[in-house]
């Protein structure tokens, strides 16, 4: 197994206070650990650039923004380039999450243009894809799936393609308490990566990164991430305290030393 990938999406929480204080308190928590699991914060927009100052001091984690803009610059007021996210040494970027492609009417072809914005700036898009509830009763949860990839991923050349990380969410797993299984988990992270393979070969399918969000937590942990074909995961609420963070980074160690 590849070491794990342990993401958090803070979403619109914290204070700047709570911010700073959920950040230190994450670092004092790894500083004694050794680990192999690659760890993410994307903490609200506005408080990036302490998270990067932290990052640089640290050198425990690195620093993700939740969105960006589909335009390079100019006149588009309240937007954030990922030129600008680059600039303060952010080094990852969510994009297509389900809360931005319901609230924010944001379509597939929003996130492509969004996904080469920041592959542009050397930012790893984490583009996220996942069915909804009705999807999933209908059975047809893989083809939702793999719209969403083909139209907002796949049409990337290979070098580029390999850049990138996908964050597999089923919609009504998210902030729902309602985790997906680790079989219906593994079932569809094993669907993508034979997509991958299909589009681009053996090798960029097995080294690509397919993490599992959706209601994970210190308890769910380890079994979700102790599926062949689950590289980590992206963590919503979980990620708001950073014993519960660091638990969930723990199972990643756990579920490498154990497979
Ligand atoms: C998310 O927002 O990406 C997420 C997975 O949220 P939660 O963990 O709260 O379900």
């Amino acid at each position: 197994m590849k070491p794990k990938l342990i993401i958090g999406n803070w979403k619109m929480n914290t204070s700047f206070d709570e911010a700073q204080d959920l950040i230190i308190g994450i670092i004092e928590a790894l500083e004694s650990v050794t680990l192999e699991t690659g760890v993410v914060l994307c903490p609200p927009a506005l408080y990036l650039e302490i998270a990067t100052d932290h990052a640089d001091d640290s050198d425990l984690f690195n620093v993700g923004a939740q969105n960006c803009s589909e335009y390079d610059n100019g006149a588009y007021t309240g937007e954030i380039s990922a030129r600008m996210l680059a600039s303060i040494g952010v080094d990852f970027c969510i994009v297509g999450h389900s809360e931005r492609r319901k609230y924010f009417n944001e379509s597939n072809e929003t996130i492509a243009k969004k996904v080469n914005q920041l592959l542009q700036f050397g930012i790893v898009p984490v583009v996220c894809c996942g069915e909804t509830r009705e999807e999933r009763k209908a059975g047809h949860h893989c083809e939702a799936v793999e719209k969403q990839l083909a139209e907002a991923l796949f049409q990337l050349p290979k070098e580029h393609f390999e850049q990138a990380v996908i964050a597999y969410e089923p919609v009504w797993a998210i902030g729902t308490g309602e985790t997906a299984s680790p079989q219906q988990a593994q079932e569809m992270h094993a669907f993508i990566r034979n997509l991958i393979e299909k589009k681009f070969g053996t090798e960029t399918a097995y080294n690509s990164y397919i993490l599992y969000g959706g209601s994970c937590n210190a308890q769910n942990a380890v079994e979700l991430f102790s599926q062949n074909d689950v590289d980590g995961g992206l963590i919503g609420g979980a990620s708001l305290k950073a014993d519960d963070f660091v638990a969930i980074i723990e199972a990643g160690e756990t579920a490498i030393r154990e497979n």
